[in-house]
Parts: C-alpha cells; structure tokens; sequence
C-alpha cells in the first residue's frame, strides 16, 4: 500500500503538492496541519468551560473532505475552512502543537488512518512520528523569504489585509517553535527526499515527487 509522508515548514508548498499527487495517484489527502488548527479552533470559539481542551476534543469529529475542514460536537457540524487560517489561529495552533495531550489525541486518529488508507499526508513530523515506515518520504523546503512571499500573496488573493513583513515573520516564528519543540519537531526523516521548491514551479515539484514514487515501482 503506498503511504507517501510529505513534511516541511509553512509556505515550502506541502498542502498544494499534496492535494495534486493525490488526484493524479488516486490517494486520499490528509492535512494534518488542518487537524491541528481545528483543535486551536475549538479551543478559541467554543465553550470549554475551564475543563482541559482534551476533553473537549474527545467528542469532536475532525472532517477533512476536498478543500473543508469541518468538525461535528454533539451533533453540530461547523465548516471552519477559512477560519482555520486567520492570523490568530495559526499563532495559537502553535501552542497547541506543542501540547503532549494533544498530539497523542491527533497522532491516534492519524495512524489509523493511514493503516487501513493509501494516504499522502502532510505535516511536520509524517515521515519521522506519524508514518515512519511510509513507501516516500519527502522533505520539501524553500528559502523563507520565497515561503513569505507565496503566503503574503495568498492572503492578498482572499483579500486579507496584511503587511508582507507581518507575514515574513510569523513564518520565521513558526519555524522556530516548530523546529525546536521537544515533541516532533519539524525535522527531516534520515532517509526522505529533500527538495528545495524555492525556484520551482507546483507542477516541476510535483513531476519530481511523481518520479520518485515511480522509481520505487507504484
Ligand atoms: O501545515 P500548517 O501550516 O497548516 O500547520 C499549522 C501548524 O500546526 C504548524 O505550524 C505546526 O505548529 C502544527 N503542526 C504540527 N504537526 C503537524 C502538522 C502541523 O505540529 N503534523
């Protein structure tokens, strides 16, 4: 069964990439990044009444279907597909992260999918936590100031309001809190593939990745 892990820092293009190789290979996405801004979300917007966030999170459903993110609590379902990415989410998704309750809750549901699932799942720690053992393991990375700018222009495409030095360093904040954590941290996997995807096209990077997956006889 093939299982490709696809892990990197914010902007390095993981999301895109993924969402392409799983059409063209017929494999189902996992944004992982998207499950743990979900968890930032719970814990921003709703109600948990002083009790941890963990027992919040045992009666969430976390769906990821296409481009929505949505969770169901009790019955209730919430499309939080673009509230995921607002600047005060991403900032608290990183607390979040951080948190060993938490993992453990995310890494559960992540592992089980991508038992029983041919998976290309993206995050920070696919190919050295979540799937160790995956059939490709790849590592993408770009300078931060190319990461900056392909983020400040998203934003703008939606029409958000924002500074690109604003935007620069939240992903130099990221990538320090990500990579120096204790619990994964965003660290390359020994024996994935790393490509920089600074002065890539999406589609240059995704033939590159096709290739490799080809070569190992899928
Ligand atoms: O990928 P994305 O930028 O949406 O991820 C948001 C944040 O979620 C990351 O900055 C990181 O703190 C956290 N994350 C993580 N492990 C993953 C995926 C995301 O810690 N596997």
């Amino acid at each position: 069964m093939l299982r490709i892990a696809i892990d990197g820092p914010a902007g390095s293009g993981k999301s895109t990439v993924a969402k392409k190789i799983s059409k063209i290979l017929n494999l189902t996405y996992v944004d992982t990044g998207a499950m743990y801004r979900s968890c930032a979300w719970v814990s921003a917007r709703l109600e948990i009444n002083g009790n941890p966030l963990v027992d919040k999170l045992k009666d969430v459903d976390i769906q990821l279907k296409n481009d929505s993110v949505c969770i169901i609590i009790n019955g209730e379902l919430f499309d939080i597909t673009e509230e995921i990415r607002t600047p005060e989410i991403t900032k608290l998704t990183g607390e979040i992260a951080s948190d060993p309750s938490i993992r453990k809750i995310l890494l559960e549901k992540q592992k089980i999918i991508a038992q029983s699932t041919p998976v290309v799942m993206d995050g920070r720690d696919i190919g050295t936590v979540v799937i160790p053992d995956a059939e490709v393991k790849i590592f993408l990375t770009a300078n931060p100031e190319e990461r900056a700018k392909r983020r400040y222009e998203e934003m703008v495409a939606k029409g958000i309001n924002t500074k690109f030095e604003d935007v620069y360093n939240e992903i130099l904040d990221r990538d320090f809190k990500d990579s120096s954590r204790d619990l994964a941290p965003l660290k390359k996997a020994e024996d994935s593939v790393e490509i920089d995807t600074t002065s890539l096209s999406i589609d240059e990077v995704v033939t590159k990745i096709i290739d490799i997956v080809k070569a190992k006889g899928y």
